[in-house]
């Protein structure tokens, strides 16, 4: 059996290989205990993979395991001018109690004076958004969106059941592996659950929830939404509220005035629907979703 985005197509035992050596690998980083100081002398640093809000990312190699990590680069000066400290503190004591194989692991972090460096695990596909742009159409086929929903799906049940809220889902923040497979990153937005009355105003406008908008508390039902967004936007080519102004896209999210083309399939429309529903309470839980046959019937035929 074969699985792939793209044109990177990979047979499944390769991806099981590889998911094993990595779990090995990390466990021996992890060898060093959790006592140990590490810094930029245990790596080399090679190319950049991209720009954060906050600085670069760069490919770079443990020099023990020779093992390919990403290191993000966080300028102390320019997060305190922004207020930004503590989502990052959170983004790191979230993302290094989570353990999912569609969650991008953080496997260590560590400062000097100027910087904070994260050293996250490379996903050598690089984000599902460009992967996005570069198909046919800039947009997926139904059964490549459904195989992303489901993984996408199964890392938020796993976040909620972790009393963790997202709140950022969108296809700049997910990544991809070397087989094509979903890493959800960037947990600089999420929250622990329990602070889910706050009204914080934050994420993409395209894919903020009307109860978010209308400043009303929250909870992890956002998520679903985004998933909702996300769904139709992997489908589509872009996201369904979308306009050229903030405050009409306000209100086609408030009265979530939704268009389906005539391509997409009944099943598709069918859960989508069921996501965007502005009542937060009405929307398929995670777990439902995963059930939904639009998801099922293209796993039967993979
Ligand atoms: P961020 O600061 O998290 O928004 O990251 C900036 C960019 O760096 C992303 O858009 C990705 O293209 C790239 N990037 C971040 N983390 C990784 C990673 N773990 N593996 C590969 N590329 C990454």
């Amino acid at each position: 059996m074969f699985c792939g985005v793209g044109s990177s197509v990979v047979p499944d035992t390769y991806r099981d290989d590889l998911i094993k050596l990595h779990r090995k690998i990390i466990n021996d980083m992890k060898l060093k205990g959790p006592d140990y100081r590490w810094s930029m002398n245990d790596f080399q640093i090679g190319a950049p993979l991209g720009r954060g809000k906050f600085g670069r990312v760069y490919l770079a190699r443990e020099k023990n395991t020779h093992y390919m990590v990403a290191i993000k680069l966080l300028i102390k000066s320019e997060l305190l001018k922004h207020g930004m400290q503590h989502q990052v503190i959170r983004e790191i004591e979230i993302q290094t109690h989570l353990s999912h194989p569609h969650i991008l692991p953080l496997l260590t972090y560590f400062q000097d004076d100027k910087r904070i460096y994260l050293v996250l695990e490379f996903a050598s596909g690089g984000e599902l958004f460009k992967q996005l742009q570069n198909q046919h159409n800039q947009r997926f086929s139904e059964a490549t969106s459904a195989k992303f929903i489901d993984q996408v799906a199964d890392a938020i049940d796993y976040c909620h059941k972790n009393k963790v809220i997202h709140r950022d889902i969108k296809p700049e923040n997910l990544l991809l592996t070397a087989t094509g497979d979903i890493m959800l990153a960037d947990f600089g937005w999420s929250v622990h659950a329990p602070c889910s009355k706050r009204k914080t105003m934050c994420g993409t406008v395209d894919y903020l929830p009307p109860e978010m908008i209308e400043n009303r508390a929250y909870n992890e039902k956002v998520d679903y939404w985004c998933v909702g967004v996300l769904c139709y936007e992997l489908i589509v080519g872009k996201p369904p509220f979308e306009t050229n102004s903030q405050n009409l896209t306000f209100e086609r999210i408030k009265k979530v005035d939704v268009k389906y083309p005539s391509f997409m399939s009944a099943l598709a429309k069918d859960l989508i629907s069921k996501l965007l529903k502005y009542n937060p309470s009405d929307r398929l839980t995670m777990t439902e979703v995963r059930q939904h046959p639009w998801i099922l019937s293209t796993k039967t035929k993979s």
